[in-house]
């Protein structure tokens, strides 16, 4: 760990790791998606005066994967000062350069919250669940975006989750700890489900304090036995429906999913969590992210899919890419560039 990094806080720590009740937030972090709640709603304008603009944004994004429908939805978003930047092995000063370069802020960090949704035939498949309550409020927008685009959360068929950690399975239980796709088969490697449901899941090598790594599985236990006996136990390679392919990803949690959607000659690849942002991620795969339970497995995952991807020019989305998450990558000497896809032009 870098010395001139603080550590992690504990309710940080919890709250992303998912522990139920870890409502309150640092004064330091801000989310995105507080603050387009705390924008004012269009406000009625004046007789005869110009139209208020301010409001929030629509927050989801339609497009195609060959026969497809797919929709990117945004969910929150969790950020703060680079100063406690979630990537403590990063010196600052590269990690700053990284995010100047993209022409970001250079002492703050954000990672959008992204899900997908893509109707297969009759299967209406969600990516991971969303953070529900876990991150607070302000956040846990997917089944308010699912509305917006006439989707209840019954109508999905099938949930995977991605890996266990809290921005992707906090969705699963409502603010009341009832579930939400309640209709919903869920899947789950099983070598994540083992992990986390194990006797003594090792979070030594995370930033994540030590006194704080009980409460964080515990806050994982706590949602995936919610579902207990209802998980599917997938791995890699599982041919669970036509069109999808299920790619071990592992090292940020050592049962971390992608996945790679096909139809006709069109293809998407989610690779959820491989990367964690845009500029550092891409400009530094060296760099591990501080929640990676296995760090240097996290590193090569994140350089043996970047690699594949730009060699076969595949189309990409990402857990906490900038929305709506649609974009690809090109080598850059021994790093990545990630590039963002234009609005499409019709
Ligand atoms: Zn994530």
């Amino acid at each position: 760990m870098n010395p001139n990094t603080p550590a992690l806080s504990r309710r940080d720590a919890l709250r992303f790791l998912g522990l139920a009740g870890a409502a309150a937030f640092l004064p330091s972090l801000v989310t995105r998606a507080a603050a387009a709640d705390a924008a004012p709603a269009a406000a009625p304008a004046p007789a005869g005066g110009p139209p208020a603009l301010a409001g929030e944004q629509p927050g989801f994004f339609r497009f195609k994967i060959g026969a497809f429908d797919a929709v990117a939805l945004d969910d929150g978003g969790f950020g703060g000062p680079l100063a406690q930047s979630p990537w403590p092995q990063g010196e600052p000063a590269k990690l700053a350069a990284a995010l100047g370069a993209a022409f970001l802020p250079t002492d703050s960090f954000a990672l959008p919250f992204n899900n997908l949704l893509v109707q297969m035939g009759a299967e209406l498949v969600l990516i991971d669940a969303g953070c529900g309550t876990v991150f607070g409020p302000g956040n846990g927008k997917l089944v308010r975006r699912l509305a917006a685009i006439g989707v209840k959360p019954e109508q999905i068929t099938a949930v995977f989750l991605s890996h266990a950690h809290g921005d992707h399975f906090g969705g699963l239980l409502d603010e009341n700890k009832n579930p939400v796709f309640t209709r919903a088969q869920l899947f789950i490697h099983r070598r994540e489900f083992e992990f986390w449901t194990g006797s003594a899941p090792d979070l030594s090598q995370t930033f994540i304090p030590a006194d704080s790594r009980p409460g964080a599985i515990a806050g994982a236990q706590a949602y995936l036995n919610a579902f207990q006996g209802k998980w599917h136990l997938i791995a890699p390679g599982d041919k669970l429906l036509d069109g999808l392919e299920i790619i071990d990803a592992p090292g940020h949690t050592p049962g971390h999913l992608a996945f790679q959607f096909s139809s006709g000659s069109s293809q998407l690849l989610h690779f959820v969590d491989t990367a964690h942002h845009h500029a550092i991620s891409f400009a530094h795969p060296e760099v591990p992210f501080g929640y990676d339970v296995q760090p240097a497995e996290a590193v090569a995952t994140r350089r043996k899919l970047l690699d594949r991807a730009a060699a076969e020019r595949t189309r990409l989305f990402g857990a906490h890419m900038p929305f709506p998450a649609l974009g690809y990558v090109r080598r850059s000497g021994a790093a990545y560039e990630h590039v963002i896809e234009p609005w499409p032009a019709l």
